[in-house]
């Protein structure tokens, strides 16, 4: 088994209570199986706690109001200071960590909803990085039948193209992204057209014939997709209220060309946190497509979240590092959200 890990990922440390947007808050914990069977098991003085604590028709802690039931009011788990880290469940004992598995392949990376992984990767001495290590671990290939190896070579093939370009600082962040994304019209053009061992070809300087595409940078286009931010599910309204407000923002100043080039062209210590979010989140999606064929909206999912987080911070007063993960948290966090971005690039081809 090969294992991949983005910088930082063993670093990670949880700030409990003084994490300022706990992901114990707004979110629905949901309760693996055996952790439920292990808490109905428990006996003494937390067990009632703890069962009254847990929804079992949904299989999640309730809430209350937006709280986890299990925290006590000075923001730490008493699940957790009670019977140890042991007996959290799956969801807890792995946030903000992701892992993505890939046949004899597994990626782990850590979410930017978590604010003290946003703090980590805002440091201007973090550079975005993966490691690798591997040993002689096999796991059952029956759940990875239909795996298109092929495809996911190609896919690698290409990500490490993408990362190379994420880097290359003597180009402006902002067209390194114009050509990753015409890069991934290019691919997924191949794939359509079932020219798997094409894509290997396919690198930054023939993404000409793509270009006037909607994988360009257009402020039109960046407005637009606020729409589609706009329409999605939300943990909270305020969230809602800052797209509103950063579309409204834009559109006052579409005929402003120098806080569109300020903002789209930031100065290199801005340009360079921005780098590490296309990086980051190109990492965790791109790929993803070898199970759904969805090349060019997991790369768009990257560079226009990258686009739409520059124009956000704009707009806002707000540290970058808080608009980075609600974003994150509102967006990610939600299948039904992460889907409609699919599906909003996806209309673009
Ligand atoms: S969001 Fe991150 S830092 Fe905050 S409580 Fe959760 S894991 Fe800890």
């Amino acid at each position: 088994m090969l294992y991949r890990k983005q910088t930082g990922y063993d670093e990670f440390k949880c700030i409990a209570d003084k994490c300022p947007k706990s992901c114990c808050i707004g979110w629905q914990i949901v309760i693996d199986e055996d952790s439920v069977n292990k808490y109905t098991d428990t006996s003494g003085n937390f067990s009632d706690r703890l069962k009254a604590g847990i929804d079992y028709n949904e299989q999640c802690f309730k809430q209350n109001v937006t709280r986890c039931a299990m925290l006590n009011d000075n923001g730490l788990c008493d699940l957790q200071s009670t019977l140890g880290e042991d007996y959290l469940c799956n969801t807890c004992r792995m946030f903000p960590r992701h892992i993505e598995e890939f046949q004899d392949i597994r990626e782990y990376s850590l979410s930017l909803s978590c604010p003290e992984v946003t703090r980590m990767m805002m440091e201007p001495d973090f550079e975005f990085g993966i490691t690798e290590t591997e040993d002689e671990v096999c796991d059952n290939p029956e759940e990875f039948e239909d795996f298109d190896f092929m495809l996911y070579d190609k896919l690698e093939y290409a990500r490490d193209k993408m990362f190379a370009l994420a880097k290359e600082t003597t180009l402006p962040l902002q067209e390194r992204m114009n050509i990753i994304a015409c890069m991934a019209l290019k691919l997924q053009e191949f794939y359509d057209e079932g020219d798997i061992f094409e894509m290997d070809d396919v690198t930054a300087d023939d993404t000409f014939e793509t270009t006037g595409t909607s994988a360009m940078l257009s402020l039109d286009n960046c407005i637009k997709g606020f729409d589609a931010l706009i329409e999605m599910e939300v943990l909270e309204e305020s969230w809602r209220d800052s797209i509103k407000a950063a579309k409204a923002f834009w559109i006052g100043h579409k005929e402003s060309f120098t806080t569109w080039k300020d903002t789209m062209y930031p100065a290199a210590e801005k340009e360079f946190l921005f780098e590490k979010i296309l990086e980051c989140l190109l990492y965790t999606y791109f790929c993803g497509a070898v199970y759904d064929g969805q090349i060019y909206a997991r790369t768009m999912i990257a560079v226009q979240s990258t686009r739409w987080l520059m124009m956000l911070d704009a707009a806002s007063s707000q540290e970058l590092a808080k608009t980075i993960y609600l974003y994150s948290r509102e967006v990610e966090h939600s299948d039904l959200n992460v889907n409609a971005l699919i599906e909003y690039f996806e209309d673009e081809l």
